[in-house]
């Protein structure tokens, strides 16, 4: 899970995500202008550290392709799973076709995992029992994570404004934002973006 923010325990300066959810497009078509909802995934993710960025942020969560086939075998039996995608809350059906898509695209995936904020390779995780990450500027702070839980009930992400959610391509590049959501119409209004340096391909 995507702590709240991450804060030094020493002089309890504040770390937030600059974003804490991210999209693969998978379609065939261009991403420009808009993209249907059938075509978007979320992308595993778990809370690491760019030091590139030197901040918080998304890595992808890439397991091993053995590790999807058997969370699909699980899901067609009726199980529940956790990864790539917790699947506790949908009908066996549903459930079968979305881990389905994550299984092609993890077969389709070649680069390795990224941090997302920047597309770079230069990322430790944060939910892992170590390393602590030492806050640079102090003597004795660590970089903790704090978690609030809050519930959130609207109309969802892009209907009362846009929601900017950062979409990708499926080796992860950034390809977009998701602004406003047509949901009559199943698809999304996509708005330009990229990475602010090109990423070092391969
Ligand atoms: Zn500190
Ligand atoms: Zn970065």
């Amino acid at each position: 899970m995507i702590p709240s923010y991450y804060e030094c325990g020493s002089c309890r300066e504040r770390f937030e995500f600059g974003f804490r959810e991210a999209y693969y497009s998978l379609g065939s078509g261009s991403v420009e202008g808009s993209l249907l909802d059938v075509d978007l995934l979320c992308a595993p993710v778990r809370p690491g550290w760019c030091k590139d960025c030197s901040g918080v942020c998304l890595v992808e969560d890439i397991a091993p392709l053995r590790t999807f086939e058997a969370a699909y075998g699980a899901v067609r039996q009726g199980r529940s799973v956790e990864y790539p995608v917790a699947t506790e809350c949908y009908e066996p059906d549903t459930a079968s076709e979305l881990v389905a898509m994550y299984l092609r695209w993890r077969m389709s995936r070649k680069h390795a995992a990224r941090a997302l904020c920047c597309g770079g390779p230069n990322y430790i995780f944060m939910d892992d029992a170590q390393p602590l990450i030492k806050h640079a500027e102090c003597d004795f702070g660590f970089i903790e994570p704090m978690v609030w839980f809050s519930s959130y009930c609207g109309a969802g992400p892009g209907v009362i404004s846009p929601a900017n959610l950062r979409l990708y391509t499926s080796e992860g590049e950034l390809a977009g934002l998701l602004t406003w959501h047509r949901r009559e119409e199943g698809r999304w209004d996509v708005a330009p973006a990229h990475y602010p340096d090109p990423a070092s391909d391969n």
